[in-house]
């Protein structure tokens, strides 16, 4: 006898749910080895995560929208039960960020992430017909997430593929393993719960570059999401599938003349330490007006940053910088005080404060490498520039074309407006934290991939979908 694929798909399925009966009672931790058949997600190899996940997102996409919506709502509320514990799980694995702004990560991207709700059919009707566009599922989709938003990015990508009708399997970082099959395994026990396919969110148990490579080019994944730096996103964009890209960020802070020195400067702190500048939107340099620089810098130490001196300063990038490049270039961060809080860097160079110290602050020359590099640690340069005009150029500069973020803070309509058209990101703040721009302490939904180089900005549901015409010819205009 011979099977068809979508044969053999559905034995395996059924083989895979029966091995998942017996696995009964197995705590759902991780044990790295190889839970192919759990039902829960995690899988010894590439392969056999994307063939499960194929199985799933034809059951998945057989259920309808309404069952979606209840998975989707079921996902939400497991995930709300489990906040703290894979903030935690984040932190202590991965060594970055501050547990407090993980919680709220996590909380936002729960709450924010758009469902089914983002899914919005067109119509165009007339003499000759009516044409529907609906936006339908791609199958599986491959997902590379990064080492700094490790829960966040999984759950806020979970939501959005399976809402348009996905599965998908996770390459996750190496560095945050453990927390991220943690979680793909409650997002498959919500899914199940919910009356959902078993395995429609998949990762690979022991997840390397390789096995990222791999999933690029496996024959059966259909769309690529990426989350990462330059490499990752160039892999992604060689690799000759659809991809979606969320690169790296460099975002300015640029305050004039007619800002609220007091209100910058609490957006600013708020903004660049959140979780210990990690994050790709945060704030990264400060470029301050000379009338307002000194008053801007006062306020900023009023109100809880360090400010660290020009003496300090060589002594600074011995510590932070594993290579400078001289002036006007990028240098290479030194890994070992990525995302740890200011207390613990500030001590490497004498400044001893306490821990609820948020942020250090440096006033340095424009072509500064902790100007040009994406530092990823709570220690903000500042440049002083003589007035808006420069400001705003120099940050077009400094972010180069990365097109990702930026913030300005200021009162005069046409700084703000010139600022907005010239730097051209995906997104932009006026007077308020960075964070504001991904739906928190902001209006609008949240994403935890922000899709510069392809485009799409705060990717959802609806770029997890592609465009399906339907036409009926000279019928159902009823008007
Ligand atoms: P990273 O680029 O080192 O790793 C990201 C992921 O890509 C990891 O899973 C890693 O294993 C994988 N990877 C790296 N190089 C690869 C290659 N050549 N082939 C296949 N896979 C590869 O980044 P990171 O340190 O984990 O995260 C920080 C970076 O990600 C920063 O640059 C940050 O701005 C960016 N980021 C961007 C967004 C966004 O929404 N735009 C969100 C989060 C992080």
């Amino acid at each position: 006898m011979i099977f068809t694929e979508d044969q053999i798909d559905l034995i395996a399925q059924r083989v895979t749910e029966r091995l998942a009966k017996r696995t009964d009672g197995v705590p759902v931790r991780d044990t790295g080895g190889t839970r192919a058949g759990s039902g829960e997600g995690v899988f010894g190899d590439v392969d056999s995560a994307v063939s499960a996940a194929v199985v799933s997102q034809k059951q998945l996409a057989a259920l309808g929208l309404e069952a979606r919506r209840k998975i989707i709502a079921g996902m939400r509320r497991t995930l709300r039960e489990h906040i703290e514990e894979l903030a935690r799980s984040a932190l202590n694995e991965t060594g970055l960020g501050r547990l407090e702004d993980k919680i709220a990560k996590n909380r936002l991207v729960i709450d924010k992430t758009p469902g089914t709700e983002d899914l919005c059919p067109t119509a165009v009707s007339g003499d000759r017909g009516l044409t529907l566009v609906e936006p339908a599922p791609y199958g599986v989709i491959g997902a590379i997430t990064p080492i700094t938003n490790p829960t966040s990015t999984i759950i806020c990508n979970s939501i959005g593929m399976v809402a348009a009708g996905n599965s998908v399997v996770f390459n996750v970082h190496p560095g945050a393993r453990q927390c991220s099959v943690y979680n793909v395994q409650l997002l498959n026990r919500a899914i199940v719960a919910a009356g959902g396919p078993a395995n429609v969110i998949a990762t690979v148990s022991q997840p390397t570059i390789e096995s990222a490579q791999e999933l690029m080019q496996h024959p059966r994944v259909r769309l690529l999401v990426v989350t990462g730096g330059e490499g990752v996103v160039k892999a992604a964009m060689r690799s000759g599938k659809r991809a979606i890209c969320a690169g790296p960020g460099n975002p300015p802070a640029v305050v004039d003349e007619t800002a609220d020195p007091d209100r910058a400067a609490r957006d600013i702190i708020m903004g660049a330490s959140f979780d210990n500048n990690i994050v790709c939107v945060l704030e990264k340099e400060i470029i301050a007006v000379d009338g307002i620089a000194d008053q801007l810098k006062a306020s900023l130490c009023r109100q809880g940053c360090v400010e660290i001196s020009g003496h300090q300063l060589q002594q600074l990038e011995k510590v932070i910088f594993e290579e400078t490049r001289g002036p006007g270039k990028p240098g290479v961060m030194n890994k070992k005080y990525i995302g740890q809080n200011a207390d613990v860097i500030l001590r490497e160079i004498g400044i001893r404060v306490g821990k609820e110290i948020r942020l250090g602050i440096v006033e340095v020359d424009r072509d500064h490498p902790l100007v040009l590099t994406e530092q990823m640690m709570p220690i903000l340069p500042l440049v002083r520039v003589r007035n808006a005009d420069e400001g705003i150029d120099l940050a077009v500069r400094v972010e180069h074309g990365f097109g990702h973020t930026a913030t300005m803070h200021s009162k005069n309509i046409d700084h703000l407006s010139r600022m907005a058209r010239e730097i051209n990101v995906s997104i932009f703040i006026k007077n308020g934290p960075s964070v504001a721009g991904l739906g928190y302490g902001g209006e609008g939904h949240t994403s935890f991939s922000i899709a510069s180089p392809t485009g799409e900005g705060l990717t959802s549901a609806r770029h997890f979908s592609r465009d399906r015409r339907c036409v009926l010819v000279d019928h159902f205009r009823i008007v």
